[in-house]
């Protein structure tokens, strides 16, 4: 990969070459200015210092960014590299400069890479975005002229900085739909990251390059002629298109596709004035290629989410070789290039302000959803997620577009049309049919979500694990957050007690509150309680709280530590009493939960399981999952024992999977017994089996065995009931 050298003078002439207006003298200014600041100073390349900002300056000028953004990219070294003050720079080109300046300077401090990537850095990085997006932009150019120039630093580092390009900066680029910096970003990044396959597909690319060629310009001779004969605003122009080496990477190594499978390695690009011309072209291209079924996407009626809109197609050519049409209006083509920088490059051509509302929406979005997390790799994986995956386009029966990262299941899409939609959900219907909370939407499909008006329904904990997006999680953590504050205080103490009991840290109650006053002013906790409550909605992860918990504990109560019993050992002859109508022997008022694999009712015999971080889990004595893991030392020296607590009036969740045959109102019928006798639903599925047969899956609460044998004998007394079982047993 040469790397071309930019001087000032390039940069002028392609200012003047272009069509956009800008302040030459100032830029020039701000060129001189960072010159002498860098004056001594060289790359590790060997050349001057300045050869850098002037890059960056010039990509930012292809972009079609504004003055200032310029001047700023000229001068986004000086005050971290030199003696230069923010202040000088705001004296010499005014405030917004300088606060462009500031914006990199402080993105250029933080490390991004993988274990110092701290929530705070990336939280200032979004902040930035959100402020002034411009930052963002200018920081993605000084990336990739750094990118560009890998190859003068040690090769330690070129690995580090190859895999935080493609981590965030490429993904941050697409998130943008700066199209031109994430392709180029990403063939870099995977240059370093594996060179032999990129060599590798360099060289099948060569083989054929020729014949390619050859192919392309035919075709585009082909459609350009048959376009000519047809009438439109002003001649379409007709380009032929290279896939990028990291993009046939993708399709060979991660979706298994052999290079002859890859139908857009092949493709041309139609761009015409009008949406409608956008059809007439398909249809046109249609006449002329036979199309290959299920391979056409109308990007123009459902944008992707990163605003990108188009017609593809793929097409059979010549000896029934296949090639990608994509066809689009000059708008639609400027924000496919730049993206968000089309806000700037074209801001009198399309609605800017709109786009740029719109993408600018993403990032707040993340920032609003991050606010209760103080965990820095699950930030990561947040922004990994959101700025990575493809998305699925599903549809509210209203026929709104809901667009949600690939793999969403319906509980995403609920939350994501409302919050309270979200928290009210009881089940959800997909093309008209009931589907598990856990299925995973495809494009296309149309979601109903049904909810009840019952005041005390909110999501289930197991929510968090099923749900993919983070807005959705963040949701459902702040529904337990202000709704179960009592439950998330004893759901917190139990957890952090069950830590302490498995460390073998024995605390006494009345010195509980000062050994964790630092923790509480560190994590901005009003009190003890506030701080379990935290901890029990997923706000602290005990395993990051941990050792620091420890340090202080060695601290104060090590010296006779070695006569200190453990806390289990003390306590396990005494019973206690607990909630939900259980008692757990030797653990103190912690948060029960029963498991989902079997349900235990009252009046079955009980055992209980020390979850890491979820209090007790309650299993009956014949489960499976209870039996299996004796088998395991490590599990089986964390089951303790339980029984029902006598006079407990209380309510327990239970599921019964009832197969039927699959007639009209076999549904409403189960339901109807139900609600005969005052029992709440909490969630009902139902599907059709493979056999023809219906499936119906309802999760209730029942007062006990009694109760539960009353309901299954009226359901099997119904006409086609098969079988009914409680689920997991
Ligand atoms: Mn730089």
């Amino acid at each position: 990969m040469p790397e071309t050298i930019y001087t000032i003078d390039m940069l002028i002439q392609k200012i003047l070459d272009g069509e956009k207006p800008y302040d030459l003298d100032k830029i020039i200014e701000a060129y001189k200015f960072a010159e002498s600041a860098h004056k001594g100073q060289k790359r590790s390349s060997g050349e001057p210092y300045i050869s850098h900002p002037v890059a960056v300056a010039y990509i930012l000028i292809e972009l079609g960014m504004d003055t200032d953004t310029i001047c700023a990219a000229m001068l986004h070294d000086v005050v971290e590299d030199t003696d230069i003050t923010l202040d000088m720079v705001a004296g010499s080109f005014g405030d917004d400069v300088a606060m462009l300046v500031d914006g990199v300077t402080k993105l250029t401090k933080m490390s991004l890479s993988h274990e110092e990537m701290q929530a705070e850095n990336v939280r200032k990085m979004l902040l930035a975005m959100s402020k002034d997006v411009r930052v963002i932009i200018i920081k993605l150019c000084d990336r990739l002229h750094n990118m560009r120039t890998l190859k003068f630093t040690p090769l330690y580092k070129q690995r580090e900085k190859a895999l935080e390009t493609m981590n965030v900066y490429a993904p941050l680029a697409h998130r943008l739909g700066i199209r031109a910096v994430k392709d180029e970003l990403e063939d870099l990044a995977f240059f370093y990251l594996d060179g032999y396959a990129y060599a590798e597909i360099e060289h099948i690319l060569e083989i054929g390059k020729d014949a390619r060629e050859e192919f392309i310009t035919t075709i585009k001779e082909r459609v350009s002629a048959r376009l000519e004969k047809e009438e439109f605003t002003t001649k379409p122009q007709v380009d032929g298109r290279v896939k990028t080496i990291y993009g046939i990477y993708k399709k060979i190594f991660v979706d298994h596709k052999s290079i002859d499978q890859i139908y857009d390695k092949y493709a041309i690009r139609v761009i015409v004035d009008s949406i409608n011309e956008c059809y007439n072209v398909l249809g046109i291209i249609h006449d002329m290629f036979k199309p290959i079924p299920n391979r056409f996407k109308d990007y123009i009626s459902t944008p992707k989410a990163n605003m990108y809109q188009s017609l593809h197609t793929t097409v059979l050519g010549r000896e029934g070789i296949p090639f990608e049409v994509q066809i689009r209006t000059w708008d639609m083509h400027y924000t496919a290039e730049y993206g968000i920088a089309a806000h700037w490059k074209y801001k009198e051509g399309i609605q800017g302000k709109d786009k740029l509302e719109t993408r600018l929406a993403w990032i707040r979005q993340v920032l609003e959803a991050q606010k209760e997390s103080d965990d820095a790799e699950e930030i990561v994986r947040t922004i990994k997620n959101d700025l990575s995956i493809d998305e699925v386009f599903a549809f509210t029966p209203k026929g709104d577009m809901i667009s949600l990262p690939a793999g969403s299941t319906v509980i995403d899409f609920a939350y994501k049309i409302h919050t309270q939609v979200g928290n009210r959900m009881v089940g959800a219907k997909v093309d008209g049919k009931m589907v598990r909370l856990d299925y995973r939407l495809q494009t296309g499909e149309i979601v109903e979500i049904l909810t009840t008006k019952a005041p005390d329904h909110g999501p289930g904990r197991d929510w968090l694990d099923i749900a993919k997006t983070n807005e959705a999680k963040s949701k459902i953590r702040s529904w337990f957050k202000r709704e179960r504050h009592d439950e998330n205080v004893a759901q917190g103490k139990a957890m952090l007690e069950n830590e302490f009991r498995r460390n073998r840290m024995n605390i006494p109650s009345d010195e509980m509150d000062s050994f964790l006053h630092d923790e509480l002013e560190r994590k901005q906790c009003a009190s003890v309680d506030d701080y379990y409550a935290k901890i029990g909605y997923g706000g602290l992860f005990i395993s990051k709280i941990m050792p620091r918990l420890k340090e202080r504990y060695v601290k104060l109560f090590s010296t006779n530590n070695e006569s200190v019993p453990a806390v289990s050992e003390t306590s396990s002859k005494t019973l206690h009493k607990s909630m939900q109508g259980i008692i757990v022997e030797g653990i103190d008022n912690c948060l029960v939960k029963f498991s989902q694999c079997c349900n235990p009712l009252p009046g079955e015999p009980v055992v209980g399981f020390v979850t890491r971080g979820h209090g007790v889990s309650v299993h009956k004595t014949d489960c499976v999952n209870y039996i299996s893991s004796l088998r395991d030392s490590e599990n089986a020296s964390r089951w303790v024992k339980c029984r029902w607590a006598d006079a407990h009036k209380a309510e327990y969740r239970t599921t019964l999977d009832i197969v039927g045959y699959d007639r009209n109102g076999l549904l409403m019928d189960v339901c109807r017994i139900f609600a005969d006798m005052r029992v709440t639903l909490n969630q009902v599925t139902a599907r059709e089996t493979k056999g023809g047969n219906a499936n119906i899956m309802v999760t209730f609460n029942t007062s006990g065995v009694d109760q539960l044998n009353v309901i299954t004998n009226k359901i099997s007394g119904l006409a086609g009931i098969l079988s009914i079982e409680r689920t997991g047993k």
